[in-house]
């Protein structure tokens, strides 16, 4: 089974949705690259690496990959978002070899649907940013307010605002828990996660990272009146991007507790897994984070010293599907679930349903395309939208089990990029 052809495309949806197909036999895989600048380019630079190989030793070419890049960082970094999605076109292209869904290749399934949770951003969806999270224009258009659906863009500025730090009338108690009645009754989901961090009345100052007791109020009322609003069958998680100081964060954390969070994200900057951990030991609120974890060896301190209640690595940027499959086991070695992070097409979304099938330890997975009236017809296979009522059904088609829709791909494929072999 050797690989003949490795080739990328990207489309440019509310991220840039970078795909990377391989070739081998009669056979094509496709996998999903988290975005990041420069990465079709660190493809290609790697591709000479698989062609000729036995795409079936899939581990082993992984491993090629990270030392074939081992100078520019093989311990983490943009570099594995290219190889997170080489190595999932690796397990379609071997999945429909052998007649077999991903899933079964890694060690079968505990479940036939997989829960997703939607992103509700701040109660208004990202429009679009490019790979440096620079906003631009929607390639969609801009639909008028009455012919919008569910979690589509109203207004445009009111990402804006959310960027620029500005109070708005979208980050209001009484928007988030429209915004939330309104995701679960159109679309049936039984978790939601809304960002906490949004621009306050109550701001003091955006860059030190503090709280004033009003912001922590606010924040408090953001988060009931979603709550409150949804009822107890739906989970609701809240997203901080790792925003604030340990004091501040354990003061948010500590007065969300009575509100039974499905979790608080990323409350404290990434880098110091202690300081996370003073946060996490010191309030019953469950506190996630993991999306910016590299491999296993990304999260061991912090499971070890727990830091985590809930890891969200994401499976096109960690290292791929076996990778998040690994840190899964890990993770349940100290009980410790599993919610991966995703901001991807249905392609790389039904990639990591397959790890979520495979893994016991698994509470959701995450849905970041409400903004994207297309999202769903990407991917040709699924009888039916890709997720409904809140959870998509795990295919059992051989390999990802779904194909990219090559013709809506093309029509909004990023001007100057390859679109594959064409
Ligand atoms: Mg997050």
């Amino acid at each position: 089974m050797r690989i003949t052809g490795v080739s990328t495309a990207v489309v440019e949806a509310n991220y840039d949705w970078t795909f990377v197909r391989i070739d081998a036999g009669e056979h094509s895989g496709i996998g999903e690259c988290f975005t990041a600048p420069g990465l079709t380019a660190i493809v290609r630079d790697l591709a000479p690496l698989l062609i000729g190989e036995d795409a079936r030793d899939i581990d082993r070419l992984w491993s090629k990959l990270r030392w074939g890049s081992s100078g520019a960082g093989s311990a983490a970094g943009i570099v594995y978002n290219a190889i997170s999605g080489m190595e999932a076109a690796l397990w379609d292209l071997v999945g429909q070899h052998y007649g077999e869904p991903i899933y079964r290749l890694l060690g079968g399934k505990y479940r036939d649907s997989v829960r997703i949770y939607a992103d509700c951003h701040a109660g208004e969806a990202l429009h679009s940013m490019d790979a440096t999270m620079v906003e631009r224009p929607a390639r969609w258009g801009a639909a008028p307010p009455e012919q919008v659906a569910t979690g589509q863009i109203r207004n445009p500025e009111h990402g804006r605002a959310y960027a620029k730090g500005i109070p708005d009338e979208v980050f209001t108690p009484e928007m988030y828990a429209s915004r939330a009645r309104e995701v679960v009754a159109e679309l049936g989901f039984s978790a939601l996660k809304f960002d906490l961090d949004v621009p306050t009345p109550y701001m003091q100052d955006t860059a030190s990272g503090t709280l004033s007791r009003a912001e922590v109020r606010y924040m408090v009322e953001l988060a009931a009146a979603v709550i409150d609003a949804v009822g107890d069958e739906v989970d609701v998680a809240f997203d901080c991007h790792w925003r604030y100081q340990v004091a501040d964060a354990q003061r948010l954390a500590h007065e969300l507790e009575p509100l039974g969070l499905m979790w608080l994200e990323d409350p404290v900057p990434p880098e110091n897994v202690q300081a996370l951990a003073r946060v996490t030991k010191s309030t019953s609120t469950r506190i996630a984070t993991g999306e910016n974890g590299y491999m296993r060896h990304g999260f061991r301190e912090a499971f070890e010293c727990g830091a985590i209640d809930i890891a969200a690595p994401d499976p096109q940027k960690t290292g791929g599907l076996l990778e998040t499959r690994r840190i899964a086991d890990y993770a349940d070695t100290h009980y410790i679930s599993m919610a991966p992070h995703c901001i991807a097409s249905p392609i790389g979304t039904v990639a990591a349903v397959h790890v979520a099938a495979a893994i016991p330890n698994f509470l959701a997975l995450e849905w970041h395309g409400m903004s994207v009236p297309f999202w769903n017809d990407l991917a040709v296979g699924f009888d039916g939208p890709v997720i409904d009522g809140g959870r998509v059904k795990v295919p059992d088609a051989p390999g990802l089990g779904v194909r990219l829709n090559l013709e809506l791909a093309r029509e909004y494929a990023r001007p100057g990029e390859p679109f594959f072999d064409e």
